[in-house]
């Protein structure tokens, strides 16, 4: 038999949530984010399952390839750009999208041989202090870009340090920096990630980039995704292996760190952080198990958890445990474990079988 942690895939709710960025940014094209192998949900699956949208947007020219040879037609975008010469046969031949954000890359651009016209997005840096060109130097570098052989489209790009954080001043100053990059020019214009789709309108502008909201995590702490009318795509799934009596004072699981309080059955389920299950999540984490909130018990294992079934009596082996997904947000197990949803959703590990609906 195969081993029972499974990830199930709700590609209706994705399509669901794509809805909610239609609604919400109603004029503004998408680019669906899909990095990290669709944020751990499959990125061919969430590719083909996205096609209504505008374009896509990856990190790795592998992932791009993957797409374009599943078939995928969008427009897909390579958000860190080029990483060498190389690339740039690839990018022309696979007929993708790059940002640039570094001088390096621009000189690439320059002493490279572009065969075909290549669309552009200038990545600006308005405050965050990561990627980009500061807003002085745009100027000059749309005019070398446009000087290259081969210049197609030229947009202009740049991203939110703090826009879940609704009483942030920063997400107005960047704005605010942004339009004034590039005065004059037509070209199309992107800054909103998730949190800025849902809570900054001003911030819309021509295309909108959501990441985490399609796959139903919640980008503000402390806002649950469903009062965003988001919905889990994602369920992360296995099943008890062992349920076994203990003696009130038993101590669980490596370290001993967590006793039993009473004569109790203790489960065993088969995943751990082996699976991407977070390491961190402590004692009292909730689980469900055939559907009923329970509570993690002791250390997380490489391959197992140890769950407190003291309200629970009648769970047998076989029985399914539920780790975050639907009715269990992935964003409260996050918290619990002093991470986000993104890091869960993009750490289940290859080891996991996924399975779509
Ligand atoms: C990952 C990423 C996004 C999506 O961010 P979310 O917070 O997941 O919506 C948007 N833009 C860029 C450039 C990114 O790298």
């Amino acid at each position: 038999m195969t081993r029972p942690a499974r990830a199930r895939i709700d590609l209706q709710n994705l399509q669901h949530n794509f809805s909610c960025v239609r609604e919400s940014a109603p004029a503004s094209q998408v680019m669906a984010i899909i990095k990290a192998n669709a944020y751990g949900h499959g990125l061919v699956r969430v590719a083909q399952a996205l096609r209504a949208a505008d374009a896509l947007g990856v990190v790795g020219l592998k992932e791009a390839i993957t797409l374009r040879e599943a078939g995928c037609d969008q427009r897909i975008v390579l958000l860190e750009g080029l990483f060498s010469a190389d690339d740039i046969a690839l990018i022309n031949g696979y007929h993708l999208d790059v940002v640039i954000h570094h001088r390096n890359q621009l000189e690439l651009l320059e002493q490279g041989r572009l065969a075909r016209p290549l669309d552009i997005w200038l990545k600006v840096d308005t405050g965050m202090h990561r990627l980009g060109f500061a807003p002085t130097d745009v100027d000059a570098v749309v005019e070398r870009l446009m000087a290259l052989p081969h210049a197609g489209t030229l947009r202009l790009m740049t991203h939110f340090a703090s826009a879940d954080e609704p009483d942030s001043t920063s997400t107005t100053e960047q704005i605010g920096r942004f339009a004034e990059v590039g005065r004059g020019m037509t070209a199309e214009r992107t800054l909103a990630n998730s949190a800025a789709i849902l809570a900054w309108p001003d911030s819309h502008a021509d295309w909108v980039r959501p990441g985490i909201m399609l796959y139903g995590g919640s980008p503000f702490t402390g806002r649950d995704a469903q009062s965003l009318g988001l919905k889990p795509v994602m369920t992360l799934r296995s099943e008890l292996i062992a349920v076994n009596a203990h003696r009130k004072g038993d101590a669980i699981g490596y370290g001993g760190s967590w006793t039993c309080s009473k004569d109790m059955n203790i489960g065993v389920a088969a995943i751990g952080y082996g699976d991407g299950y977070p390491r961190h999540a402590p004692s009292g984490t909730p689980v469900l198990v055939n559907g009923q909130r329970a509570q993690l018990a002791g250390r997380v294992s490489m391959d197992m958890i140890c769950i407190d079934l003291g309200e629970q009596p009648a769970a047998v082996v076989g029985d399914e445990v539920i780790l975050w997904g639907g009715g269990l947000p992935v964003d409260e197990v996050a918290a619990l474990a002093g991470t986000l949803s993104y890091e869960l959703l993009c750490g289940v590990s290859a080891r996991v079988c996924y399975d779509y609906c």
